[in-house]
């Protein structure tokens, strides 16, 4: 059976002397992976459509039951190419593909989620909007999308209001105010202006994200803590490759 579906490539790894096997996450049936035979040869015309963040028209031969699917023809519908221009959002662009790639089931169809990460690559290869904006509304939208939301109004415990900020712990993986929270070494307190910017954030329809602004250490604070809660609800985010090289570049 043929299938045509529009995909977003997240990773790729050569396969055999001449081949690569591609994963993709598709609007029509979510995660993807193609066997692309004979692309890595020198005559292969369509080599250059299988780079992460590459967003594609894709035919492939379906079989059922097959968890790797065979390519057949795929055309570029953007190439984001404005990410190629600036190291550190093609960083963010990486960043963002592996931590959805991570966050996903399998064959799990989420055309909302396929539209926010095309809408997120389209962000961040714009040299006019935030980098660190589109990708902070694209952290808690995932987040939000798989059923993490995090609470950022009331304290877990006792319900008491969050206005002057909420702590996170090893042991707490949700916030709580001042008189539950138990302080260990591995704490971490992010404040009222912190969260409401969260707020902000999980309710924008990122169209809004310029109204947003954080000083250095503000950002420090959201970025800790957005990780924090994403590596204790999403286990498989831990050790992310893409985000190793994030932390060389900024310490
Ligand atoms: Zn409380």
């Amino acid at each position: 059976m043929i299938e045509k579906v529009e995909a977003i490539v997240l990773k790729t790894l050569n396969h055999g002397d001449t081949s690569k096997i591609i994963t993709l996450y598709s609007r029509e049936v979510g995660r993807l992976k193609l066997i692309a035979k004979g692309v890595r040869s020198p005559k292969s015309k369509v080599m250059g459509l299988f780079q992460p963040t590459r967003h594609l028209q894709v035919i492939y031969y379906k079989k059922p039951n097959s968890g790797l699917q065979m390519f057949k023809s795929g055309e570029l519908v953007n190439g984001f190419f404005g990410l190629e221009e600036d190291f550190d959002r093609l960083t963010l662009a990486q960043v963002v593909v592996e931590l959805l790639d991570r966050s996903i089931e399998d064959e799990q169809t989420h055309p909302q989620l396929f539209q926010l990460l095309a809408d997120t690559l389209s962000r961040l290869s714009d040299g006019n909007i935030s980098s660190a904006r589109a990708f902070w509304f694209f952290h808690l939208q995932l987040l939000k999308e798989l059923g993490y939301h995090p609470h950022v109004r009331h304290c877990s415990v006792c319900q008491a209001p969050l206005e002057t900020g909420g702590s996170l712990g090893v042991a707490s993986p949700h916030l709580e105010c001042v008189k539950c929270h138990q302080p260990s070494q591995d704490s971490i307190f992010v404040s009222g202006s912190i969260l409401e910017i969260t707020q902000y954030l999980l309710q924008s329809s990122g169209d809004d994200l310029g109204q947003i602004s954080l000083n250095p250490s503000e950002r420090r604070s959201l970025w800790d803590f957005l990780w924090r809660y994403t590596f204790y609800h999403i286990e498989s985010t831990r050790g992310m490759k893409s985000l190793k090289v994030l932390r060389q570049l900024y310490g």
